[in-house]
């Protein structure tokens, strides 16, 4: 029996990826995430879901086969990359090579990796994400499992071709030939890992907000969030200052609060794990203040500390690279897709109305065919949502040409002059800015060679809309593996699977996703579970319904007397005991009432997906990226299984029976 909504649970955080059905991941793979998309039963659809990996050493089996392209592989091999493409490569080398200057993480081999991407024969892999305030784990693990699968589709491709080469080489000896010189690296097979910062994000939403775990606090969490004014929701992050010093230090007296009031627990009121929590959130509180000092604007900032901690504690070689600053290299792709919008549009439109027809909300704006693909940029910091129109426009004859119809002909009579100037089609990009709401329009061109599109100043205005960005980087640049996320980048990934197919662009190889849920004992869940004396999260659930049960027999209990009472009234019966009875009954439910709303607030808090800073603070920086690959390395189970981390100085009493269920 469900009880009153006062203490039904507050709406979900729409980046959150645990539902209740989590609670029961290991009979779910991680396909199941796209199980809404298969009820339409269209082929591409099913097809693309089929093809993602359920675990972790699947995902290196099939990269592997696709990598050699292995005839019996059923997945479409790598793009060859063309001249196109590698010139591509080379104009991104440029951006990445300036984001990770300025960042300060131009490691040995963040080097190393930028030169790879001249070489033909590298793979690209991908994930992107808009630069959140210290973005939740969600972010950082596709990161974390894109980088360990290279290594280990790296590992295997060198024993590989080490046993090839020795198998050779025996057979050179045979014939009297001489070895090849030793440790020489025999993989030609070089593999790039990079990460796009969606950077032209407006300032609305998740961008700004961080949370963490706190029963204390409404809805069982803290929220960390950078101030702004209603206008600056829609400026674009890229655009947004940096924090001031101000704000910085408001987070640090939120976080330091938070960490005193929580450490009250008794599992970790010990001094040496006190003083763990501490060290670990003043390491971590460092890179903060490093990234906002080199920051420029607020994106940087957020993707600084990003590059800070992959590159720098990790010492992993991802590259990094700003949305804002691939214009140039998308600049081929821009023209294809605007030369051919019908199609792209048809493409979008079909797909939206064949998931609408099934039922199926994609969370891709109804609309967007109409749109086109690409934003444009305002000079206020906001951008606008751009239609396209052809437009007859009188153009000038070339300079030259028109200087000597000035010059000479100059009392030639009107009709003549104009005979100089041509009527062309041009293809005009118009829209409001969201911020400022101007009027902007944009020439790219004629409607054949759009040869406006071509030039820097053009260029540097657009942005490619969601949906564009897989289609453009498989395109223009060529990718191998692509690391999806399970929120709305899968649905915009689903759905533009119908688009890349009619557009005939071919799809990353290989799409993955990740979608574990992190269970641990940190010292902001450790506090929720005290406040209902329980030890772990996994008891919760069983928790509350055994309250909602006690609250559904006291109603039962209540019910008659009240019925009793009313007959008695009625009968001018003496109702003095009966109330006294029921004042108590209604008491105790008020009791259990005020339980289940404090249940519900530890539900949140141990449910939620909080921000990087409770990994930082529980388990280290370091330390929060070797359990993550661990659990890969050392899981055969569904990439959709609970991850169980252990924290590092807390007594692992609770931790341990944090089991899954
Ligand atoms: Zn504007």
């Amino acid at each position: 029996m469900l009880i009153n909504s006062s203490t039904d649970p507050p709406a979900r955080p729409p980046t959150k990826t645990t539902t209740l059905d989590d609670e029961r991941p290991h009979s779910r793979g991680a396909k199941s995430l796209f199980s809404k998309y298969e009820r339409v039963k269209d082929p591409i659809v099913s097809q693309f879901i089929s093809s993602i990996p359920d675990s972790f050493p699947d995902a290196i089996d099939r990269m592997l086969e696709i990598i050699n392209n292995n005839t019996s592989s059923s997945y479409s091999p790598p793009p060859p990359v063309n001249d196109s493409i590698l010139n591509n490569r080379v104009k991104l080398q440029e951006a990445i090579s300036k984001f990770h200057s300025e960042a300060g993480t131009m490691t040995k081999a963040v080097s190393n990796s930028i030169v790879l991407l001249k070489d033909p024969s590298t793979k690209l892999f991908v994930s992107i994400h808009q630069p959140n305030l210290f973005a939740y784990s969600g972010v950082f693990k596709k990161i974390v499992l894109l980088q360990t699968l290279k290594n280990e589709v790296e590992k295997k491709e060198k024993e590989n071709q080490r046993e090839e080469g020795r198998g050779e080489k025996m057979e050179q000896r045979g014939a009297g030939w001489g070895g090849e010189e030793e440790g020489k690296d025999l993989t030609n097979k070089k593999i790039v890992n990079l990460f796009l910062i969606v950077d032209h994000d407006f300032m609305d939403g998740w961008i700004r907000l961080a949370l963490l775990p706190s029963v204390k606090h409404s809805l069982g969490r803290l929220e960390l969030r950078l101030p702004v004014s209603t206008s600056e929701k829609w400026q674009m992050a890229s655009n947004m200052p940096v924090p001031g010093q101000t704000v910085l230090n408001y987070w640090r007296k939120q976080i330091t609060s938070w960490i005193r009031k929580n450490s009250a627990s008794s599992l970790i009121s010990s001094a040496s794990n006190k003083s763990y929590i501490h060290d670990n959130f003043e390491q971590f509180w460092q890179e903060v203040e490093l990234s906002c000092s080199k920051a420029k604007s607020y994106s940087d900032f957020n993707s600084f500390l990003m590059s800070q901690i992959v590159n720098k504690v990790w010492g992993y070689d991802t590259l990094f690279v700003r949305l804002t600053e691939m214009s140039s290299v998308f600049a081929d792709g821009f023209g294809y897709l605007i030369s051919n919008f019908n199609r792209y549009s048809d493409a979008l439109r079909k797909a939206e109305s064949m998931f609408l027809h099934h039922g199926v909300d994609t969370g891709v704006s109804a609309s967007s065919y109409l749109n086109a693909p690409v934003w444009l940029h305002c000079k206020c910091g906001g951008k606008a949502s751009v239609k396209i129109y052809e437009k007859e426009l009188l153009i000038q004859q070339q300079e030259q040409r028109r200087r000597a119809v000035v010059e000479e002909r100059e009392d030639l009579p009107l009709q003549q002059q104009k005979e100089e100037k041509k009527v062309q089609k041009q293809i005009i990009l118009k829209g409001t800015c969201l911020s400022c709401k101007s009027d902007l329009q944009i020439n790219l061109g004629n409607t054949h060679t759009l040869e406006l599109l071509k030039e820097e100043h053009v260029l540097r205005q657009l942005s490619p809309r969601a949906i564009p960005i897989l289609l453009l980087l498989s395109r223009d640049l060529g990718v191998t593996c692509y690391a999806s996320g399970t929120g709305g980048s899968m649905d915009y990934t689903v759905v533009g699977s119908i688009a890349f197919k009619e557009l005939s662009i071919n799809m990353p190889s290989l799409t993955l996703v990740w979608p574990s849920r992190d269970v641990y004992h940190g010292i902001g869940q450790l506090e929720a579970l005290e406040l209902v004396e329980l030890t772990k999260q996994s008891d919760v659930m069983p928790y509350l319904q055994s309250l909602k049960q006690k609250d559904a027999e006291y109603g039962d209990k209540i019910r008659p007397l009240i019925e009793e009472r009313n007959r008695r009234l009625k009968s001018g019966k003496s109702i003095e005991t009966l109330l006294l009875e029921l004042f108590n009954l209604k008491e105790e439910q008020r009791k259990i009432r005020r339980l289940i709303k404090i249940t519900y607030k530890v539900k949140n808090a141990v449910e939620m997906s909080p921000c990087f800073v409770d990994y930082a603070v529980n388990f280290g920086m370091a330390n929060t990226q070797i359990q993550w690959r661990g659990h890969l390395l050392n899981n055969e189970n569904s990439l959709a299984a609970p991850i169980l981390m252990m924290t590092g100085a807390i007594p692992t009493t609770s931790t341990t029976t944090a089991t899954t269920k």
